[in-house]
């Protein structure tokens, strides 16, 4: 007889949506709608829907591999033996080049457990600091800016369910129709119930379409348009002084700083008229409440953390922020976007939003893990840096839950840096194209197959569910930490069972910034998810945050003064046109998963670049052509797709496909100083025919 039907949620993006899984006589899972889930309400996007075609043994690894000669390709293997061959390969380089010679990457995939114990492993078996993951590309810089301006950085404080019923919503850089579009709705009911939508993005996505006002400003000039917009708070007499002057410190120096970027020089650097920022200014003055949003288009830059910070000064002079309906979120990307940043697995990180370097924070966790606080390594690279230092400084590493082949910047250059390593290790669901490269892989359980929690872009920590067996031949990732841990000389410490692992994450995180003792997993089934702060078990969890003060010292939120600057790399003679890189709503990030779904893969099967029919005929492409795309780090190929809805300086090309079509190629790593996230977002590029 099959079994019931599981509730559990979606293995991809940071809404998580609800979803049941209902048992297939073939031994499989069909996803049925859920609409008791107050996130999604029932809705999925195709990715969703059609999740469980990753499960399938056709698409994915189902045994170890090892490459058993430098020259050759990846044999099958059995688990002991591939089991050793990692902690041989992860011995052997840590005795030859010290703990730090080994580095580890993960994920912002990976449930809240095992982000907890890849960074446990990494700090306690391995010793070594050398150690970040992917989630540094998404939305570091936002974090960073949170965290300065509020003490605490939860993707949205509010639940989205408040999003309806603000006055106002500034939706800054993201197509939420594409990447996440059960949550377009919350948008749409905004509209209906006469709240107003300003949309700012150099191209006029589906998202956009929606919004009252389309703001289109050139690639990497968010942080000039946010100064403008502050300008003309001040200048027109909207500030909330009231509020500025009880709930804030530091308004005078970011008054200052805004009041040097006149409307006019604004427009200038933007290419935002100025009427347009006297419309924007309105519709969010005028509105009784009111919040900005923003996602990739202003964080993955190299002013990222600066940029947010512009937006929330605006968010901050006005009073929208530590108010019912108001407030300034990101919209985190990955599945586990925000629990994957919480638990450890950050260069600079241990549990609870621990900083490595405070000795308070160090003792508590040591006192945890039951070890000398002495002994624990100190901050590491950030993700492009410890990439970047792959076959030199560092010599091996263990890779879990990221494909950066296709998702990093300068991918050419980092896939290199990959080949150079003296061993590699990834664990993986599919033969990513990182995982072809490497000296072992391990086969891993995915989301039905296994338990795990996850936290949501609102800080609602959730259950996934197993549903399914998974394949023989494959293990969790728990159980790929636990055989590495105790081949290394850890027998204790690294439980294969989930709750085992989250009761000790919420001892870890007591008392931190972001606190889950009192969530357990009976807690998150009984309440469908428990929002963080939940300090003890009678704590009713903490859906709005700020209220009554911020998670600063003084309970005061900080303005941070900034300024305009340019982009890392600007247009010139032989560059003179911006690329800008993103998402399309059938793949998901590097597409490792979703390029194997039949579905998906015929709805978006590969690159195309964006580009406008002036800069089209300029270049002499047309629809469909091939398009070659140069930039300082390298050059791709796609199809030619010729749209109005995008700047005719700017083309845009989506990051999910390898190969020829690679986005990432073009890249720029240049780093944010603050949270050291790569300016994916702007690069300089020429175009030319690349047809026969
Ligand atoms: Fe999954 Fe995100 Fe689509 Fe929801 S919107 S079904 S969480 S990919």
């Amino acid at each position: 007889m099959l079994a019931a039907t599981t509730s559990t949620h979606c293995p991809y993006c940071a809404l998580q949506c609800g979803m049941n899984l209902r048992p297939t006589e073939d031994g499989g899972v069909d996803v049925v709608e859920r609409t008791d889930f107050p996130v999604n309400r029932g809705a999925l996007c195709g990715k969703g829907r059609t999740a469980p075609a990753v499960l399938s043994s056709r698409v994915r690894l189902t045994g170890p591999l090892i490459r058993r000669h430098a020259t050759g390709g990846l044999e099958p293997a059995t688990w002991e033996e591939a089991l050793r061959a990692v902690a041989d390969g992860l011995r052997r380089t840590r005795a030859s080049h010290g703990p730090d010679g080994v580095g580890v990457f993960g994920g912002g995939g990976l449930t809240n457990e095992k982000a907890y114990t890849l960074g446990k492993f990494a700090r306690l078996v391995l010793g070594t600091s050398q150690i970040d993951y992917n989630g540094r590309f998404c939305m570091s810089s936002a974090a960073a800016a949170h965290t300065k301006a509020f003490g605490v950085d939860r993707g949205l404080p509010f639940p989205l369910e408040d999003v309806p019923r603000t006055g106002c919503v500034i939706l800054v850089g993201s197509n939420l129709a594409e990447t996440m579009p059960p949550a377009l709705r919350y948008l749409t009911e905004l509209r209906e119930n006469g709240g107003k939508l300003v949309v700012v993005d150099p191209r006029r996505t589906r998202t956009a379409e929606q919004a009252d006002l389309h703001i289109a400003p050139r690639p990497g000039t968010d942080l000039a348009l946010a100064l403008g917009l502050l300008h003309l708070v001040v200048s027109e007499g909207r500030v909330d002084e009231g509020f500025v002057a009880s709930r804030t410190t530091g308004w005078a120096d970011a008054r200052a700083a805004a009041m040097s970027h006149w409307p006019a020089l604004v427009e200038r650097i933007t290419g935002v008229p100025v009427p347009q920022l006297r419309e924007a200014v309105a519709m969010f003055c005028d509105a009784e409440s009111g919040m900005v949003l923003t996602a990739r288009g202003p964080e993955q830059q190299s002013k990222g953390t600066d940029t947010v910070g512009a937006w929330i000064n605006l968010c901050l002079a006005t009073g929208r922020a530590g108010r019912p309906l108001s407030g300034y979120g990101c919209l985190t990307g990955q599945g586990n976007g925000q629990g994957g940043r919480e638990h450890g697995q950050k260069a600079d990180q241990l549990p609870g939003y621990r900083k490595l370097d405070d000795p308070e924070a160090r003792a508590h966790v040591a006192g945890v893990w039951g070890v000398d606080p002495d002994t624990l390594p100190g901050p590491g690279r950030s993700a492009y840096e410890l990439l970047d230092a792959l076959g030199r400084d560092v010599r091996a590493l263990l890779l879990m839950g990221s494909n950066p082949v296709v998702s990093a910047p300068r991918a050419a250059h980092v896939e290199e840096r990959l080949k150079s390593l003296d061993f590699l290790a990834v664990a993986d669901v599919v033969l990513s194209e990182t995982a072809a490269l490497a000296d072992v892989v391990l086969p891993v359980t995915q989301w039905a197959e296994e338990t795990g929690t996850t936290t949501n872009l609102e800080g609602r920590v959730l259950l996934r569910r197993r549903a399914i067996t998974p394949p023989e031949g494959v293990r969790s990732d728990l159980e790929v930490l636990h055989g590495l841990a105790g081949l290394l000389g850890w027998e204790k410490g690294f439980p294969t069972d989930p709750e085992e692992v989250f009761d000790e994450l919420r001892r870890a995180s007591a008392g931190g910034a972001a606190d889950y003792a009192g969530i357990s997993y009976r807690r998150i089934v009984e309440e469908d998810g428990v929002f963080w702060p939940c300090p003890d078990p009678g704590h009713p969890g903490t859906p709005r945050l700020f209220l009554d003060r911020f998670a600063t010292p003084d309970g005061r939120a900080r303005f941070v003064p900034v300024t305009h600057r340019a982009s890392a790399e600007e247009t010139d003679e032989e560059y003179p046109v911006v690329l800008t890189t993103g998402r399309v709503v059938s793949q998901y990030q590097s597409g490792a998963q979703t390029r194997r779904v039949a579905e998906l893969n015929a709805a978006a099967p590969g690159p195309f670049v964006e580009l406008h029919p002036r800069l089209a005929e300029r270049v002499g492409v047309a629809e469909g052509d091939p398009v070659a795309v140069v930039s300082r780090r390298g050059r791709a190929v796609a199809p030619a797709r010729i749209t109005t809805a995008i700047r005719p300086d700017t083309v845009f090309m989506p990051f999910h496909w390898p190969g020829e079509g690679r986005a990432n190629t073009l890249t720029n790593p240049a780093l944010d100083p603050t949270s050291k996230m790569p300016e994916f977002k702007v690069c300089a590029v020429r175009l030319e025919p690349a047809g026969g």
